[in-house]
């Protein structure tokens, strides 16, 4: 069994407008921004992180806001729930929260977990969960949410697939996950190489409809590793198992390789190296516009057409 997959490194998903998506995550769920710059591909768009006050992975959820993209199918092939860890309690906190902001929100439990069920702005499907372990981590903290009630980072990510098998090989062979639970037609996955954002869920679904990106859809989920040289080491597995994989790619706070699993969603696996430090102090972390060089010299001209927030 593999041990150096470190659970999740962060999920990325597309969202309609940039200043609600802002909102939404910094003010209304008190997560850090924790990185503002622009999509490598598209610098005329952002792309954001936010997170908990270091920019720990396995907080960290990033963003790609389209203006007036279309709203996207959660489905088949994607990550279509993201569950983040809260403490025990705090519910009657977020219901009223969400509530506040016409956010409906439905209790359930999974696995032996309370959780609560809600949609953001663009219909990204999101879970606060009560996880059975006790998780330490120290939440990011704002004005309008104390300790006791703040998200302290990601508990799972569940995958919505027509069949299980091919996928949970990957996850068992190839990331170390083992299978933990099964109840009708969910599968629960988990590595004991971390103790938090170390959960996979995949709900198998034969009439789901086809996933399809857009607004309020996951795009990827990233799993982290130490440092390059293991990346490598994943890269080779990955390979071997018959799987097409990028080359290594410098994302500037960390380095990252893609792979479409089997069951179609796409996989990252990305670095702890070098963080999100490596541009600005951790005092001041998301609060300037940060480019990658290549754009540097357009600056300027980026942010003319970047949207106010
Ligand atoms: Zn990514």
């Amino acid at each position: 069994m593999h041990k150096d997959i470190l659970g999740l490194h962060h999920v990325t998903a597309i969202s309609n407008n940039a200043k609600k998506n802002h909102q939404f995550y910094t003010e209304v769920l008190g997560l850090r921004m924790v990185k503002k710059t622009v999509n490598f591909d598209d610098p005329s768009t952002y792309h954001f992180y936010f997170g908990d006050e270091q920019g720990s992975p396995g907080s960290i959820i990033t963003f790609f806001p389209w203006e007036g993209i279309g709203k996207g199918i959660n489905g088949v092939g994607m990550a279509t729930h993201t569950g983040y860890s809260v403490p025990e309690g705090s519910f009657e906190f977020w219901k009223e929260r969400l509530s506040k902001e016409g956010i409906t929100s439905s209790e359930s439990e999974i696995f032996g977990e309370k959780v609560l069920s809600f949609n953001d702005p663009d219909g990204m499907q999101l879970q606060l969960i009560i996880p059975n372990k006790i998780d330490s981590r120290e939440p990011w903290i704002t004005n309008s949410i104390s300790p006791e009630f703040a998200i302290r980072g990601f508990h799972n990510v569940t995958l919505t697939l027509r069949s299980a098998d091919a996928t949970s090989k990957v996850l068992t062979d190839i990331l170390g996950y083992s299978l933990k639970e099964q109840k009708g037609n969910r599968y629960r996955f988990e590595t004991d190489t971390i103790d938090t954002a170390n959960i996979i869920d995949i709900i198998e679904d034969e009439n789901a409809p086809v996933g399809r990106n857009a607004a309020g859809t996951n795009h990827h989920i990233a799993f982290r590793v130490k440092n390059d040289d293991v990346l490598m080491e994943v890269r080779e597995r990955v390979v071997a198992a018959g799987l097409s994989i990028t080359p290594k790619i410098d994302r500037d706070y960390f380095f990252s390789l893609y792979f479409r699993e089997p069951g179609g969603v796409l996989f990252e696996v990305a670095t702890n190296n070098p963080g999100f430090t490596v541009d600005e102090p951790l005092e001041s972390l998301g609060s300037a516009l940060k480019l990658p060089t290549q754009y540097e010299n357009m600056r300027s001209k980026i942010e003319a057409v970047l949207p106010k927030l």
